[in-house]
């Protein structure tokens, strides 16, 4: 870790090579790990994780939506590229670019099969997308037939994986839920093999169904949020180190007396002689209201210092009574003395959410 002149996110690669190694030991050797970096990378930086995943030897990754695709292809990214989430819309530039669509319903079905003729393609990689309980995107059993028809009047397409996506994988209670998701997806997957002439790739298994179902791991699995550092699970995030490490610095600091408040609203009122500084980082940047007043908290020196008052735009208050530091000094908020799920948590969300929502505005460091 290094000091920081401003509000900045740490991205440490090396704790993405020991998430990746940890990950990639709870596999079998020929299952392959796609490595999800939708979101700019759960937030972080798409590109330069997706080349060191790419020298640890991941050869496939997954975004939402295709810009996200086809900013990754600009920065020079080679492997294959799923894109979960296209439009219709999307479809000349997801094969200008050899990008690979999610197919999740009858009109996008067709709407592609359109564009790749229109293109004079022929066998474009496709993945269909089967929704087996997340009712979010995909065929449901009874549209099979459906897609037989439309694959059977085509060579422009073939598909080269089939795959769902589990609901609720990272919780025990919902074990019989996940067991009868991974039945209807075994069943569905014979279905559309008895109709294709070969054998696509079949995977439904993200970051802690590898943990937990090591059985559904078919061919391939897809992991964002462990390579990231997380496990959803305190046992497991032992055993990864989360590769974001969020710091600012002390802008100011004043010495309140007793009556004094603090920001919009005065929200914060001092009921003793009280210390506070302002940080650089607010709302805009990632960290939401709701770990104003109390509720959040950043460290100093490894010393705790909560939130208080409104968070603002582009600046929180927070009380260092006690705490001996000076302005320019650093301070984190996530990352080192903090995890980042405790941080969360502090805010009534996940990690997911946390880190996904570090606006663009913070400078991203990257330790090589
Ligand atoms: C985001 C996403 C993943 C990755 O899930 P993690 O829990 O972050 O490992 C996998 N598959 C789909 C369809 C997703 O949307």
């Amino acid at each position: 870790m290094s000091t920081v002149h401003e509000t900045t996110l740490e991205i440490d690669l090396k704790a993405l090579e020991h998430n990746y190694k940890f990950l990639r030991s709870k596999l079998a050797k020929d299952v392959e790990l796609m490595g999800v970096v939708k979101a700019f990378g759960y937030g972080s930086e798409s590109s330069e994780v997706a080349k060191k995943m790419s020298e640890l030897g991941v050869g496939y990754f997954a975004v939402a939506y295709t810009k996200e695709g086809v900013s990754l292809r600009d920065d020079g990214i080679t492997e294959s590229i799923l894109v979960l989430h296209p439009q219709s819309i999307n479809f000349q530039e997801i094969i200008e670019r050899c990008l690979e669509p999610s197919i999740y319903s009858e009109y996008v079905l067709r709407e592609f099969i359109k564009t790749a003729e229109k293109l004079g393609q022929k066998d474009y990689p496709i993945h269909l997308k089967l929704n087996t309980g997340l009712n979010r995107l995909g065929f449901i059993e009874n549209e099979l037939e459906t897609i037989f028809d439309y694959l059977n009047k085509t060579s422009s397409v073939k598909v080269k994986s089939i795959f769902s996506h589990l609901a609720a994988s990272e919780d025990w209670r919902e074990r019989e839920f996940t067991l009868q998701q991974l039945g209807k997806f075994r069943k569905m997957a014979f279905k559309l093999f008895e109709n294709l002439k070969y054998r696509p790739l079949l995977h439904i298994s993200n970051t802690s169904a590898i943990i937990n179902y090591p059985e559904a791991a078919f061919d391939m699995v897809r992991s964002g949020i462990g390579l990231y550092g997380f496990g959803n699970d305190e046992k497991i995030n032992k055993n990864l180190k989360p590769i974001g490490t969020l710091k600012t610095i002390i802008s100011q600091i004043h010495h309140l007396a007793a009556g004094e408040s603090v920001g919009y609203n005065r929200a914060f009122t001092a009921i003793e002689k009280t210390k506070t500084a302002t940080l650089p980082i607010g709302h805009a940047d990632g960290i939401n209201r709701q770990y104003g007043n109390g509720r959040g908290g950043v460290y100093i020196k490894d010393q705790y210092a909560p939130i208080i008052g409104n968070v603002c735009m582009d600046m929180i208050m927070i009380d260092i009574t006690g705490i001996e530091c000076e302005e320019g000094d650093e301070v984190i908020l996530f990352g080192g003395p903090q995890h980042a799920t405790k941080f969360a948590t502090s805010g009534n969300t996940i990690s997911y959410e946390l880190i996904t929502g570090i606006s663009q505005r913070v400078k991203r460091h990257i330790i090589k």
